[in-house]
C-alpha cells in the first residue's frame, strides 16, 4: 500500500488539521440528549440579521445561475460602510479563506511568516500549508498587563528579510485581550514596507466603540496594511461563510488572481450586503453580548477562576488543572465548550457568550463542576 502521506507537499505532511468546536448534532448523537447549548465556536446566540434572511428568501429562486463573481453589490456596500475605493476589497468564503489566499499568494518555502502563539490556528496552518517557515513567538506571560497576549516587541525582532507577512489578530482569539491603538499603529510603522502585516479584526465589533481599534483607517498611511473582517461573529452569519479584506489595490490584486472565481456564494453576498444596514441587529447582538460576558465574568470570580479580560464575544478560562474532565462534565450537562489543549493551553477553556438565559445556566452547571 501507498503512503499517501508522504506523497502530500512536505508542508503539508506536517500538519495537524484544524480541530472545530464539537457541533450539536453530534453530541445528541453520542450522549443522547437534547437542549443542548454551543459555546464553542464564536457564534451570534442570537441568530442571523432578519433583513439577511429576508434578502436570502428572496433570491433562493435564483441558485441555479453562479454568483456575481465579483460581488459588486456587497462590495459596494462594503466600500461606503469603510469608505474605500471598490478594488481595496477582497471577498472571502469566510475571511479564513481570506487568510490563506494571503498566505497561497505571497508566501514561499523560502520565505517566513510571523505570529504570536496563543493566536488563531488557522495562521500556522495555512503558512505551513504553503511550505513556508511559521515563526511562532511567545505570548505575553499571564502575570503582565497583557495575559497571553502578542508580545510585539518580540515579533518586530523576529522580522527578518525572509519574512513576508506578519499575522495580528486584534482583538485575539482565543485569548480575547487585544492591542491599544497606539501599540498597534506604533508596531505596524515599525514593520518595513515589503512586509505586509494582516491585521485581524473578526472580533472587533465587540469592543465598545471608544476602545475599538479599528486599523482599516490606516490603510492609507501603510500600505503593507490588510485587515481582515467577517460576518461570521456579530453579524451570525457563520453558516455562510463570508468574510473580506481591505487592503491597497495592488495586494487586492494579487490575491485576486488566485481567488477562486465564484469563492462567495449567492446567498452569503446577499445576506452580507442586507447584514451591513441592520443596525438593529447587530447594536442588539452587541448589547446582549456585554451583559453575558458580565455574567460569566461573575460566574469565575465566585468560583475564584482567573480569566483573560476580553474583548470579543468568548471568555478564555483558566482551571489550573487540566480542563478536559470539566469540559467533559458539561457536555454531560448539554454545554458545549471549546478545549485550547491544541494551543498548548491544557488547563483553560475557551467559552462562547451566548444569551443571558444560558449564561445563567452555564453559571449552574460550572456551579456544580468547579464549586
Ligand atoms: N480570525 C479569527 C481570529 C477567528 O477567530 C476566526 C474564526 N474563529 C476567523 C478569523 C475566521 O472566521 P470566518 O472564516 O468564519 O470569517
Amino acid at each position: 500500500m501507498i503512503d499517501y502521506k508522504k506523497l502530500a507537499a512536505i508542508g503539508v505532511q506536517k500538519l495537524s488539521p484544524y480541530i472545530p468546536g464539537k457541533p450539536i448534532s453530534e453530541l445528541e448523537r453520542e450522549m443522547g440528549i437534547s437542549n443542548i447549548i454551543k459555546l464553542a465556536s464564536n457564534e451570534n446566540p442570537l441568530g442571523s440579521s432578519p433583513l439577511a434572511m429576508k434578502a436570502m428568501a428572496d433570491v433562493l429562486g435564483e441558485i441555479e445561475l453562479y454568483p456575481d463573481g465579483n460581488g459588486f453589490a456587497l462590495k459596494k456596500a462594503l466600500a461606503s460602510k469603510h469608505d474605500v475605493e471598490m478594488d481595496c476589497i477582497t471577498l472571502g468564503n469566510g475571511s479564513n479563506d481570506v487568510l490563506v489566499l494571503l498566505a497561497e499568494a505571497f508566501l514561499t518555502p523560502e520565505l517566513n511568516a510571523v505570529y504570536s502563539q496563543y493566536s488563531f490556528a488557522v495562521y500556522p496552518i495555512a503558512i505551513q500549508a504553503v511550505g513556508a517557515v511559521h515563526k511562532q513567538i511567545p505570548a505575553m506571560s499571564w502575570e503582565t498587563d497583557s495575559p497571553l497576549g502578542h508580545d510585539l516587541d518580540a515579533m518586530l525582532a523576529a522580522i527578518d528579510d525572509r519574512t513576508r507577512l506578519v499575522f495580528v489578530a486584534n482583538p485575539n482569539n482565543p485569548t480575547g485581550n487585544h492591542l491599544s491603538e497606539k501599540e498597534l499603529k506604533g508596531f505596524i510603522s515599525k514593520i518595513p514596507e515589503d512586509v505586509i502585516v494582516i491585521v485581524d479584526e473578526a472580533y472587533l465589533e465587540y469592543s465598545s466603540k471608544d476602545e475599538q481599534v479599528n486599523a482599516s483607517l490606516w490603510l492609507k498611511k501603510f500600505p503593507n496594511l490588510v485587515v481582515t473582517r467577517t460576518f461570521s461573529k456579530a453579524y451570525g452569519l457563520a453558516g455562510l461563510r463570508v468574510g473580506y479584506a481591505l487592503s491597497n489595490p495592488d495586494i487586492a490584486n494579487v490575491i485576486n488572481r488566485i481567488r477562486q472565481p465564484f469563492n462567495v456564494n449567492t446567498l452569503a453576498l446577499i445576506a452580507a450586503e442586507h447584514a451591513i444596514g441592520d443596525k438593529e441587529f447587530l447594536e442588539k447582538s452587541l448589547i446582549e453580548n456585554a451583559q453575558g460576558l458580565k455574567i460569566l465574568e461573575q460566574t469565575c470570580n465566585n468560583l475564584d477562576l482567573r480569566f483573560v479580560p476580553s474583548k470579543g464575544n468568548f471568555l478564555l478560562i483558566d482551571f489550573e488543572k487540566e480542563a478536559a474532565p470539566i469540559y467533559m462534565e458539561l457536555l454531560k450537562r448539554g454545554i458545549i465548550t471549546r478545549p485550547v489543549a491544541n494551543y498548548g493551553l491544557n488547563t483553560c477553556l475557551r467559552i462562547t457568550i451566548g444569551t443571558q438565559e444560558q449564561m445563567q445556566r452555564l453559571d449552574k452547571a460550572m456551579e456544580q463542576v468547579c464549586g
